[in-house]
């Protein structure tokens, strides 16, 4: 036991400045309260954080004045389930989770096609004056930009009802598609090892906060598949990226329970990988890939594999 004694001490010295990979915490933030979640999440005001509340850029001084978001929900005045009141508080952001979750009731997946999430929020903010809740980086890290109770613009008509996540990812290409090519070998490497991410070079430390390139996929190799038809490639998401997914999955599901554990299914009840009509977009509540919402979308592309989400997502 002594010598336990004598080494405490020198631990609890060892603390001057975080580690990067230290900062954040596991918790979301919906409607002002924190809810539990099994991941690292950095949130908008953290060290290092992503805010979509910021009227400008995040990354330059240039001034280019102008909001990335919608302060609270655009709630339809009609809507069969609220109350005069309950809508009006969703739609100034000050509903509280219950009331939040009578109304936002849809998850929306996308992959970023910038592989890491400082560059996809450095095109969002920056460039093209976009907003999503959630960047899941390539190391696992879960950026939040927004409180729920305020609507990200990622989804067009989805945004209202919607919490949407991007998946850093350089995306899916047709077959021998030359950019798509070229993409894949910059970015992957397969060997013995299995298959792995790996950050370029030009991408500098690419904001990773554990300071690490190669990050292991999933599974091995390419992923095939065909979105509204269209036959695609894509290598998986990385494995920490597939436990942050879940672990987010199910932390929505917890707090806005609308948000139900499935993803549009065909008659056979496989995943669905068209898009929904407006009937079938008005009653679902759940899991969506942005491709659900129109046909010229396809991600997050045929490497996301809904069964594994759903069933590591019901495991936790
Ligand atoms: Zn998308």
């Amino acid at each position: 036991m002594r010598p336990l004694l004598v080494l405490l001490p020198l631990i609890a010295c060892v603390s001057a400045a975080p580690a990067p990979e230290a900062i954040g915490g596991h918790a979301i933030v919906v409607c002002g309260e924190r809810f539990a979640i099994d991941a690292p999440v950095v949130l908008w005001d953290d060290p290092g954080g992503y805010s979509a509340y910021l009227e400008g850029p995040h990354f330059t001084t240039v001034a280019d004045p102008g909001r990335r978001y919608s302060p609270g929900r655009t709630v339809p005045d009609d809507h069969p389930a609220l109350s005069p009141e309950v809508a009006e508080r969703l739609r100034s952001g000050s509903a509280s989770p219950a009331e939040l979750a009578a109304f936002v009731d849809l998850f929306v997946l996308h992959y970023d096609v910038c592989g890491t999430s400082e560059l996809c929020f450095r095109v969002l903010q920056d460039e093209r004056h976009l907003s999503v809740h959630f960047l899941l980086d390539l190391d696992g890290t879960l950026y939040q930009t927004l409180d729920l109770a305020d609507q990200a613009w990622h989804a067009a008509h989805g945004n209202p009802r919607s919490v949407g996540v991007e998946l850093a990812s350089i995306g899916a290409w047709a077959p021998g598609d030359e950019r798509g090519e070229a993409y894949f070998s910059e970015w992957y490497l397969e060997g013995n090892f299995g298959t792995a991410v790996t950050l370029p070079e030009r991408y500098g430390d690419g904001g990773q906060r554990s300071g690490r390139r190669v990050f292991p996929a999933a599974s091995e190799g390419r992923k095939r598949g065909a979105v509204h038809g269209q036959v695609l490639e894509q290598y998986d998401f990385t494995q920490a990226q597939v436990d942050s997914l879940a672990a987010l999955t199910v932390a929505l599901h917890r707090a806005l329970p609308g948000i139900a554990l499935d993803v549009p299914r065909d008659g056979l009840g496989q995943p669905r990988w068209d898009a929904l009509s407006a009937e079938e977009f008005a009653a679902w509540g759940g899991l969506l890939g942005h491709y659900h919402l129109g046909t010229h979308k396809v991600d997050p592309g045929p490497a996301m594999d809904w069964e594994r989400l759903l069933r590591a997502a019901r495991d936790k």
